[in-house]
């Protein structure tokens, strides 16, 4: 019989640590103690710089004012991802955090949209009708202050990683965590139930808890060390294995997007802050060399390398449990997925608050692990299948890397929905799944994918007002463009300069 679960010892202070010890707190403190250990020796991965919009909503859980944490972790504000030589060398498309248009009763824009360029021959595309990707392309950024779903402006952040970590670390030790520095080298587990009971540091010190999160990165210190949990391979459809990692000078004009540019064997990413841009390449080592690698990463930068490489090996994939007992594997001991699309640290506030609600109170109950785990692995999965759409959705005939991925099997899951859309216009959010319709639309539409019909739903308007609402959906939509700042006027603005 498991105790009540008075105290959390957290294991590792990178951005995983730092959120789960800082969510728990936040909301459990009064009811447990959290103590988190990290080691200065060991240090953190150091990337992990994009972001996706639901970041906002763990900032305002955590009392973060928007302008504090600005400045403090020189963040810049990002409204899209602009992809790069994805379906072809020399094109590009946007994922934006917007949607296109406006969303009618059972019927998504793009349907009208279709229905307009199939019978009126209408050349305008669905980031015509996006206001992210026009404030984006204009390098213009604001607040809009509007009940009018139409005039949304979704968006996340770009910030340093370390700024950060040490951002959360002060919030975390302002509501009473612990911080203990100290690397660990034994772990002890009970002998008749196999939980862990406390991790012995170097010093000889001991650190005793209920629920242990393990935050220790690749090594998954408990996870897969002690526990043995076992690893779910995915790099048979995600085969890039390998980044390197340099910073560069800033940029006259801070973009407000990520930019992911596809090289021959990976791609690279390309993530704008306030004092340098972050860089860095994603590859495969059975197409590149490390050298290869880094020499393609350094040709390709726009500004000053400032920094020495950092190279990172990296298996895609994910604890087969990421809750083991009384272990909850979070952040990159839990698995990974490539940043492509800016998912992990968003994966991290996820594990946190499903910890929150399944929160073992009474003691660690077999049905509260296994509904935790059903959850992670269905996000995780669906996280894979929308990555893995970027790479196999191509038409590059330049690279065998390209060629292989084209010609793979791919999940069912993914298959079923790349049909759906190519036969009939329609897009199905699973339940849960992180990315809305017009995440899918827009990334289905940028790697070349033509629906061959729409939904007859988008028949209900009539021929004659087709172009005038189409015509009227682009002026609204354009109209905030010209009156918004810059994006760095306004962050200046923000942040008191
Ligand atoms: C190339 C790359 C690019 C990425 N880009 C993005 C991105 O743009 N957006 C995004 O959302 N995510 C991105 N990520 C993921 C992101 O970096 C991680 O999700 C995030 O940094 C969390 O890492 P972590 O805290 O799990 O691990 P780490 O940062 O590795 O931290 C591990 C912690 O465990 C401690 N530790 C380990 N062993 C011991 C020990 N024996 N004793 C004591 N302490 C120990 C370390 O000291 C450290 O504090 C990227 C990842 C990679 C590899």
């Amino acid at each position: 019989m498991m105790n009540k679960i008075k105290k959390v010892v957290v294991v590792g202070g990178g951005t995983a640590g730092w959120i789960s010890a800082s969510v728990v707190k936040k909301v459990l403190g009064d009811f447990v103690d959290v103590e988190l250990v990290e080691s200065d020796a060991v240090g953190t991965v150091g990337v992990g710089e994009a972001t996706i919009p639901p970041i906002r909503l763990l900032n305002n859980m955590l009392g973060l004012s928007e302008a504090d944490f600005v400045r403090e972790t020189k963040a810049s504000f990002k409204l899209a991802i602009k992809f790069e030589n994805w379906r072809v060398k020399g094109e590009s498309y946007y994922h934006t955090f917007g949607a296109p248009g406006k969303t009618y009763a059972f019927c998504h824009f793009h349907h009208l949209l279709k229905r307009a360029q199939m019978e009126l021959g209408d050349t305008s595309n669905v980031w015509d009708y996006d206001l992210n990707y026009l404030c984006a392309e204009a390098g213009k950024f604001g607040h809009i202050k509007t009940k009018d779903p139409v005039l949304e402006l979704p968006y996340a952040y770009h910030f340093d990683a370390g700024l950060y970590a040490k951002f959360l670390r002060k919030l975390s030790e302002s509501m009473g965590v612990v911080r203990t520095e100290g690397f660990i080298e034994h772990v002890e587990q009970n002998q008749e139930t196999g939980f862990i009971e406390s991790v012995i540091l170097k010093s000889g010190q001991k650190v005793s808890g209920d629920l242990f999160i393990d935050c220790s990165g690749f090594r998954g210190l408990l996870i897969q060390q002690k526990l043995n949990t076992g690893y779910e391979d995915w790099t048979h459809w995600l085969p890039c294995d390998r980044a390197v990692a340099v910073p560069s000078e800033r940029f006259e004009n801070t973009l407000p997007y990520t930019r992911a540019i596809a090289h021959d064997a990976g791609w690279q990413w390309r993530i704008p802050l306030q004092h340098r841009n972050g860089n860095g390449l994603v590859y495969s080592s059975h197409h590149y060399t490390d050298e290869q690698a880094l020499d393609t990463l350094l040709s390709n930068l726009d500004s000053t390398a400032i920094g020495d490489p950092n190279f990172i090996k990296f298996r895609t994939g994910r604890a087969r449990k990421q809750w083991n007992k009384n272990v909850i594997a979070v952040g990159l001991a839990s698995g990974f997925l490539e940043p492509l699309e800016s998912t992990s640290i968003h994966l991290i506030q996820s594990a946190a608050t499903r910890l929150l609600q399944l929160f073992p109170h009474n003691g660690i109950d077999q049905k509260l692990v296994d509904q935790y785990n059903l959850e992670s692995q269905r996000e995780y999965e669906q996280i894979r299948d929308f990555i893995i759409l970027h790479y196999h959705v191509n038409e590059r005939e330049d690279t065998m890397f390209w060629k292989d991925l084209r010609n793979m099997d791919v999940p069912e899951s993914l298959t079923h929905k790349i049909e759906l859309y190519r036969a009939n216009g329609r897009i199905f959010r699973e339940q849960n799944d992180l990315f809305l319709e017009p995440s899918w639309l827009q990334v289905m539409l940028g790697q070349g994918i033509e629906a061959k019909d729409y939904s007859p739903i988008a028949k209900t308007i009539a021929r004659d007002n087709l172009d005038g609402l189409l015509r009227s959906l682009r002026t609204v939509k354009n109209d905030p463009v010209p009156k918004l700042s810059t994006h760095d006027q306004f962050i200046e603005k923000l942040c008191g300069r």
